[in-house]
């Protein structure tokens, strides 16, 4: 039987240390941080994701400012938004939920955004901080939120052999930089990995990140292994991740569950982006003023 890493319990205790200390700046005087957020369309994953992003900013006191644009809007308009947002001082943050439309660049995009602004962590300043090991970029939601909860259960990766399944740029990727920051054994395994039992049989970490229902079974999972599960998926209107947990866990010594695990750990590391670029954006004033 293994330890349930109990993202939603841990989000909440965050959440309430994040209120406290917004509330600390607000009570001196200062606005309240800002993130906007930007959706097109209307793919209602999407939607689902940025409204638990915008409550979730309510929550802890962080204003949202919410663009929501129709479909077909032409690619020169958002641009425009987003220059207009990174000119904006009252903006600490800027978020454009993805996948964008097919017919709008997203590598351009994510270029647009001021990486000081950058709280989702995917413009190349902060990718590249990434690889140099520089606190003072911003680290991808999802990554952070996994480094967040390994460290609060208590989990060692130094030295441990971390096997990621799935390479995505936003979850594998930047994942497989930050626990070779953390100082793991990367192994990092995609849709063309020969043999993919084989390597998740080495990890003492399996982190999935797929999108593939199910994909790994408990003769994947080393015993003992901790194992955390990204992957979203609906099975006839049921949330599932990569991972069969009912059999998984028996073998795991430590084991997310989904939902409740990593979903809520990643919004839970946007709202900390979020007060990061705020407090960078008003050091100079912060340290002038006492407590
Ligand atoms: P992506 O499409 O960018 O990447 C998927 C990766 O999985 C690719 O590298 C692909 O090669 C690999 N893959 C696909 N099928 C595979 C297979 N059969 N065997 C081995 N590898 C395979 O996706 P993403 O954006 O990284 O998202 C991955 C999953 O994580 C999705 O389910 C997404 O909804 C979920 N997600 C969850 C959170 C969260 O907060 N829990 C955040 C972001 C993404």
């Amino acid at each position: 039987m293994s330890v349930i890493l109990d993202g939603k319990s841990l989000s909440q205790k965050i959440r309430e240390e994040i209120k406290r200390e917004v509330e600390s700046f607000t009570n001196r005087g200062f606005r309240a941080p800002s993130l906007a957020v930007i959706l097109v369309g209307e793919d209602p994953a999407s939607k689902v994701y940025v409204n638990n992003k915008r409550k979730a900013c309510e929550s802890v006191g962080i204003k949202s400012l919410f663009y929501h644009l129709p479909e077909d809007t032409e690619e020169e308009k958002l641009l425009g938004l987003i220059y207009e947002l990174n000119n904006n001082d009252e903006v600490d943050g800027i978020l454009v939920q993805l996948p964008l439309p097919k017919h709008i660049d997203q590598t351009k995009v994510i270029l647009s955004i001021n990486p000081e602004k950058d709280v989702d962590g995917f413009h190349p300043e902060n990718m590249g901080k990434l690889v140099g090991q520089i606190e003072e970029g911003f680290i991808p939601c999802t990554p952070l939120g996994i480094d967040i909860l390994l460290k609060h259960y208590g989990i060692e990766v130094q030295g441990k052999d971390v096997v990621i399944v799935g390479a995505g740029f936003i979850v594998g990727r930047p994942l497989s930089l930050l626990m070779l920051w953390r100082n793991a054994t990367i192994t990092v395994c995609h849709i063309y990995t020969k043999d993919l039992k084989k390597h998740t049989l080495q990890a003492d970490i399996l982190i999935s990140a797929t999108g593939v229902p199910h994909l790994i079974k408990e003769d994947m999972v080393k015993e003992g292994a901790v194992v955390i599960d990204v992957g979203i998926s609906k099975v006839e209107g049921k949330i599932v991740g990569d991972v069969d947990f009912e059999r998984v866990k028996e073998k795991a010594s430590a084991i997310t569950p989904v939902p409740g695990g990593v979903g809520p750990m990643t919004v839970t590391a946007l709202l900390l982006n979020t007060l990061k670029a705020y407090k960078r954006r008003f050091s100079h004033l912060i340290s002038t003023i006492k407590p």
